[in-house]
C-alpha cells in the first residue's frame, strides 16, 4: 500500500537545483505499487505519481524524475497509461532480455542521476517522516 509522501527539504533543493521547475506537478507516494518489488525496483514513475521505497534515496527521486519529466515531454496531455513511452519502455523491456539493468531507458536516467549528483548527495534521504 501506498501514500502520498513529500520530500525532504534538502532532498527539494537537489531537486530544484538539478531540475529547476518542473514542467508538471509531480505527487510522492511511500511504497511501491503491488506490481513492483524490491530490490530490483526502488522507484516507479507512472504519469506524474512518482512512487518510492520508504527509504529511498534522493538518487532515485533524480532517476524517476528523468522519466516522468522525458515522458511528460513526449506525451502532454496524454494519460500515461496511454503514452508511446511506456509501450516503447515494455518492447525495449522484453527486448532487452527482461533486464532491467541493460534497459536503455533506465541506463540514460542512471547516467542522469550519478552525472547531476556527488556520492554523497546521492545517500540523502528522498522523503520526509510523517
Ligand atoms: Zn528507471
Amino acid at each position: 500500500m501506498s501514500k502520498r509522501a513529500y520530500l525532504t527539504l534538502e532532498s527539494w533543493k537537489l531537486v530544484r537545483g538539478i531540475y529547476g521547475e518542473l514542467p508538471m506537478r509531480v505527487s510522492f507516494f511511500k511504497g511501491l505499487p503491488w506490481f513492483v518489488t524490491r530490490p530490483l525496483v526502488e522507484g516507479i514513475t507512472l504519469g506524474e505519481n512518482i512512487y518510492l521505497v520508504p527509504d529511498a534515496t534522493v538518487d532515485v527521486v533524480v532517476h524517476e524524475l528523468y522519466h516522468a519529466v522525458n515522458q511528460k515531454m513526449a506525451a502532454g496531455v496524454i494519460p500515461w497509461f496511454l503514452r508511446p513511452a511506456y509501450f516503447r519502455y515494455a518492447l525495449l523491456f522484453v527486448l532487452n532480455g527482461f533486464s532491467y539493468s541493460r534497459h536503455p531507458m533506465e541506463k540514460a536516467a542512471r547516467e542522469f542521476a550519478t552525472k547531476n549528483l556527488t556520492l554523497q548527495q546521492s545517500q540523502i534521504r528522498a522523503l520526509r517522516e510523517g
